[in-house]
């Protein structure tokens, strides 16, 4: 469903990503994990094209964009419809309402009518524990909840993949549960997604592949148990040494 080839990010002399291959089955819940500055986020960026690559391809679906030429405005759209992401900062907009901010992308992006909109909103903050928060504004709401519905907002376009970047770090460890939760749900449900994450309780119990990156280049991959017990390369070894 996935399927990225030969991504390179170089800035000036520094190579971000080094010729990275990747690809997502259906149904797929695979963690990105690996020290800071390894390139998980531009990554994910290229992905959705908030920051092209330098070269390489990224496949979603039958949509095919060559990251090294500027992509099309019907691409763009397609590319926004199909892959939801989710960041560590919620960008909601403050001025308003929790349902407003969920229902107005599905208004912008897919054309819903705002009663169609409404409806699936309230369903999908129901799905995210959030019913009685829909009126509010999100200042009201705590940042585990804010993420919740920043969630509920990316769900809210019927994307057919999920990215998230480290969704849970600028929260406290309780709140960061509420999204943790949130999150297993979904891949249960059977959502496609890639997770960069400092969870290692997460990327071991709910995603069935770890992927750890160094230096812009995947240094090991592996089903979870796999690569999180017992990791192969000494560089993988002291990664984990130090984060666990
Ligand atoms: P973290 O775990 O801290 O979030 P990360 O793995 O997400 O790290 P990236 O944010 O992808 O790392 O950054 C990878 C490298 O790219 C870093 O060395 C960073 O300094 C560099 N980089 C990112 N954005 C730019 C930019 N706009 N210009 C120059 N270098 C950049
Ligand atoms: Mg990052």
């Amino acid at each position: 469903i996935l399927r990225l080839e030969a991504i390179r990010k170089v800035y000036g002399k520094h190579v971000v990503l080094d010729d990275l291959n990747l690809t997502l089955r259906s149904g797929e819940v695979v963690a990105i994990i690996g020290p800071s500055g390894s390139g998980k986020s531009t990554l994910l960026r290229c992905i959705n094209m908030l920051g092209p690559a330098t070269s390489g391809r990224v496949v979603v679906g039958d949509l095919a964009i060559d990251e090294s030429i500027p992509p099309t405005a019907q691409q763009l759209t397609s590319l926004r419809r199909s892959v939801g992401m989710v960041f560590q900062s919620f960008n909601l907009f403050p001025h308003m309402s929790v349902l407003r901010n969920v229902s107005l992308p599905q208004e912008r992006v897919l054309g819903r009518s705002r009663k169609d909109a409404d409806k699936r909103s309230r369903e999908l903050l129901a799905r995210v524990g959030l019913a009685e928060k829909a009126d509010q504004y999100p200042a009201r709401c705590s940042g585990g909840q804010q993420q919740r519905i920043a969630i509920a907002r990316a769900l809210a376009l019927d994307p057919q993949i999920m990215l998230f970047d480290e969704p849970t770090s600028a929260l406290d460890p309780e709140l960061g549960l509420e999204v943790l939760l949130v999150m297993q749900e979904l891949a249960r449900s059977g959502m496609t997604m890639l997770v960069v994450t400092h969870e290692m309780n997460f990327a071991e119990t709910v995603s069935d592949r770890v992927i750890i990156m160094a230096d812009g280049k995947i240094i090991e991959e592996g089903p979870s148990k796999e690569v999180m017990r017992d990791p192969q390369t000494d560089r993988a070894k002291r990664f984990l040494k130090a984060v666990k």
